[in-house]
């Protein structure tokens, strides 16, 4: 294991992209393999800052940490166009342009872009890192590290300040600085340094607290979920504490949802936009999600029965698990998160048991 992988490992550091998995036992795969690197500046999840605040506020941090990490080919990659495509392009970094679809940042599809394929996710039987197999051929992708900006910034400051500086921040199990972007409902909307462990309350008042009253907030996209307002003083913001809601801190977003408005067609027409943005080339995501909406549509309108909101709860649990990516699943975890915040409880049919 080489020195800086060691490091990452002694830091704690895991990717600041949503995953969370270990950047030190990624950085060993990825050098075994004599992998290039992604840096994705996307921010693919819904609403989400970070990594754009990144490249405009520490590319030159970003740079060094990229050249770190390996020795290899460099590539950032951001959605052709966007703030951040420009800003790279105008410091002459090689960058992909990714088009503007959710899944079009997702690793695998990241990529398939960087080797000439479309920008969508494929079934890999092993860690693109190590050049994982692609769906079941003998194909394989080319061994790349992809790490989010976020992560690569982070890897810059562990060798800059020490493993024991980046674990003063956070808890023991999730440690290091890490960003936030608060998108709307608090005095001062933006991009924000946080770290796991705070109080869900503490994480709104980075922004200036809360500006009305809440009834709940909406946490990390289409693959987050929601907490209802009752537990923002008792609620810490980390996978431990957010784990019993389904969810975790993921790429950092939180939205606010107002007491006196109906969250369902803020849940509706996030639902429609996942429906339009999955690659569409599994059952999960040409079948299932707009089928999910069509069942959530009918609970809606005809009101909550044990047989309609059942109905929809089996359709949540077959299309997870099945696609290529976790796009789907993340999906229907972010619906049946809704469900269980917003959904006053039906009683049991009894022609229906
Ligand atoms: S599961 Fe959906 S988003 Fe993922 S690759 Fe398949 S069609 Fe695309």
């Amino acid at each position: 294991m080489s020195a800086l992988a060691r490091l990452l490992r002694a830091a704690g550091l895991t990717g600041r992209g949503g995953a969370d998995f270990p950047t030190g036992t990624k950085l060993e795969l990825a050098q075994r393999h004599n992998a290039e690197l992604i840096v994705n500046a996307c921010d693919g999840e819904l609403d989400a800052r970070k990594d754009g605040w990144v490249i405009a506020h520490h590319l030159s941090e970003v740079l060094e940490g990229a050249g770190l990490l390996t020795a290899r080919r460099i590539r950032f990659a951001a959605h052709r166009g966007s703030g951040t495509w420009e800003t790279l392009r105008a410091a002459g970094v090689d960058t992909l342009a990714v088009p503007h679809r959710y899944v079009s940042s997702e690793e695998s599809a990241l990529t398939r872009l960087a080797h000439g394929g479309p920008a969508r996710p494929v079934m890999r039987f092993e860690p693109i890192t190590a050049g994982g197999r692609v769906g079941g051929s003998a194909r394989r992708l080319a061994p790349t590290l992809v790490l989010n900006a976020e992560t690569v910034w982070r890897v810059q400051q562990i060798v800059e300040h020490g493993p024991r500086w980046f674990r003063s921040f956070g808890t023991a199990d999730e440690p290091g600085p890490r960003l936030v972007t608060l998108v709307d409902g608090v005095a001062v909307p933006g991009v924000y340094s946080a770290e796991a462990g705070l109080m869900l309350r503490e994480i709104l008042d980075c922004g200036g607290g809360l500006t009305g009253s809440a009834r709940a907030i909406w946490l990390s996209g289409l693959s987050g979920g929601f907490v209802a307002a009752d537990d923002l003083s008792r609620i810490r913001w980390s996978r431990a504490g957010l784990g019993p809601y389904g969810i975790g801190p993921g790429a950092g977003t939180v939205h606010i949802l107002a007491e006196a408005a109906d969250p369902w067609p803020r849940v509706l027409r996030a639902l429609i936009y996942a429906v339009g943005e999955s690659a569409g080339q599994c059952g999960p995501c040409m079948f299932g999600l707009p089928a999910v909406l069509g069942d959530l549509t009918t609970v809606l309108r005809a009101g909550p029965t044990a047989q309609s909101t059942g109905t929809l709860t089996r359709r949540l649990g077959l299309v997870t698990g099945r696609g290529a990516c976790r796009y789907p699943d993340g999906v229907a975890g972010f619906v049946g998160s809704a469900l269980r915040t917003f959904l006053p409880p039906v009683e049991e049919d009894p022609c229906h048991r």
